[in-house]
């Protein structure tokens, strides 16, 4: 079956060929780790989490690679300003490592939540330092680099192609304002590679390199990390829109610098999450608004993956509680429907409504990723007053791996109070060695039509 993807090297809608039969390599840029992810962070995540079930349920083997930028990025993209790491670590009054190791971890787990499936490979860019370094180097090698102010600068006058991914133009007026920001660029849309200079004193994370002790810009750690694990040609690149005109510009102007050739396929981006007024969701704008957030207001995480999938990633999206509301009673809905389906008669499994529906779906997330169509499949599927329990069961499942949204999940059990205060007395019967009174408790437990397993530091109630 085939795959469309629109292609933002191209400008096109493509049909998808991999480098290797049956076999796909993405590269997701991933967080920088100098805060907490906000929810429009988080729809690049979902996006290419989509992208890679898409690729999984066509029956590919996907190799996903993401890093975590925990150096180097400037607060502006352009090399200008402070390390955003470095700012985090002084806001929190802790080091740059605390800061990274901690918001790394709340970042994972967010996207634990939502249900995206991690990827193969998670790489660090301080545990990289050396293949960037070995990468800047074969860069000057091919005469693409210059030594200005301590800092080695990329060469963009050497390229005939640079502004291919984003249509931009050399000779822009506001290409001005970046030779005026930094005196050392030769050309306006140089950037740095290395940076000995730069903030360096008071720089907290800085190795020793050819050009001297310093820290990498930012854009050559995704060119040397997706490299080296997925090859120096591979299928996909992905992120969000903002990375277009600058980080992944530059990301294609130095891999092809260093390897002599073409470097990657396809590149996907996804649009924005908006919020107020027009406004990207940004952690600079200091409007935005963490998963944990929506979860105190009572939302489920996959609440907001439903959310996000009811939209083309292509196109911006407002965010709004009344559009998270609307989600959250869709997902009730379909569990509803579930159980429903669940609870009765399974009836017979037709193979053939089987295959329909699911080509359907299929036509539907192979056509660069249309989830909005592919949730209406999904729901004509439940509605349906032809399609046996069996049939709805077996399709919802086959869906759900693409959609991530777990709806074949157990709902989880509420344990009634009066069993676990039962439970809790029992614990401390058998802390007494009272088992007489931990074999009555057991007993008056099971009643209730619970089991109670003992474990090496307490108990386990299930559902008996
Ligand atoms: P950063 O940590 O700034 O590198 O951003 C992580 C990812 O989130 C990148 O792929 C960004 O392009 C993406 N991103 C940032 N803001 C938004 C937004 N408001 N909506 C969607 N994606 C975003
Ligand atoms: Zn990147």
């Amino acid at each position: 079956m085939e795959i469309f993807l629109t292609n933002t090297l191209t400008k096109k809608k493509e049909r998808f060929k991999p480098l290797n039969p049956d076999r796909v390599g993405i590269y997701t840029c991933g967080l920088t780790v100098y805060n907490y992810a906000h929810i429009g962070n988080l729809r690049a995540y979902v996006f290419s989490d989509i992208l890679k079930r898409m690729f999984l349920y066509n029956d590919y083997a996907v190799k996903h690679v993401m890093n975590i930028t925990d150096v180097g990025h400037l607060t502006s993209d352009d090399d200008e300003g402070e390390d955003k790491l470095e700012a985090g670590a002084r806001r929190e009054g802790k080091s740059v490592w605390e800061i990274v190791d901690f918001y790394t971890d709340a970042f994972l787990k967010d996207m634990e939540a939502l249900n995206i499936i991690r990827p193969d490979i998670v790489c660090r860019a301080t545990e990289h330092i050396d293949d960037m370094i070995e990468m800047i180097s074969r860069i000057e090698a091919n005469g693409y680099t210059y030594i200005a102010g301590g800092n080695v600068y990329f060469d963009t006058s050497k390229i005939d192609d640079y502004g291919k991914l984003s249509g931009l133009k050399r000779n822009e007026e506001s290409a001005r304002s970046r030779v005026e920001a930094d005196p050392y660029k030769k050309n306006p849309f140089d950037f740095v590679l290395w940076f000995t200079r730069y903030k360096y004193e008071s720089h907290a994370m800085q190795w020793d390199s050819p050009w001297g002790r310093g820290f990498p810009g930012w854009h050559i750690e995704c060119s040397a990390m997706s490299s080296k694990y997925l090859g120096e040609r591979f299928d996909i690149h992905t992120g969000g829109i903002d990375h277009v005109p600058i980080h992944h510009t530059n990301e294609i102007a130095q891999s092809e610098a260093a390897f002599g050739h073409d470097w990657v396929n396809y590149w996907l981006h996804n649009e924005f999450l908006i919020i107020g007024n027009n406004e990207k969701m940004s952690k600079s704008l200091g409007n935005f608004i963490r998963l944990q957030s929506l979860v105190d207001q009572g939302y489920n995480p996959l609440d907001y993956r439903y959310y996000l999938l009811g939209a083309h990633y292509r196109k911006q999206l407002a965010f709004s509680i009344e559009a998270m509301d609307a989600a959250r009673n869709a997902m009730k809905r379909v569990r509803a429907k579930i159980n429903e389906m669940k609870a009765n008669e399974p009836g017979k499994f037709d193979s053939t409504a089987f295959e329909k529906m699911n080509n359907d779906f299929r036509n539907a997330v192979n056509d660069d990723l249309n989830t909005p169509k592919a949730l209406a499949v999904l729901w004509k599927v439940l509605d349906s007053d032809t399609l046996s329990n069996e049939t709805k069961l077996s399709l919802t499942k086959e869906f759900d791996r693409v959609l991530g949204l777990d709806l074949l999940a157990e709902e989880p059990q509420e344990i009634p109070r009066e069993v676990i205060t039962m439970a809790e007395e029992r614990l401390e019967a058998r802390r007494a060695r009272n088992w007489k009174k931990a074999d009555t408790l057991r007993e008056k437990i099971a009643e209730q039509g619970y089991e109670i397993m003992d474990k090496k530091d307490g108990y386990e109630i299930r559902r008996s």
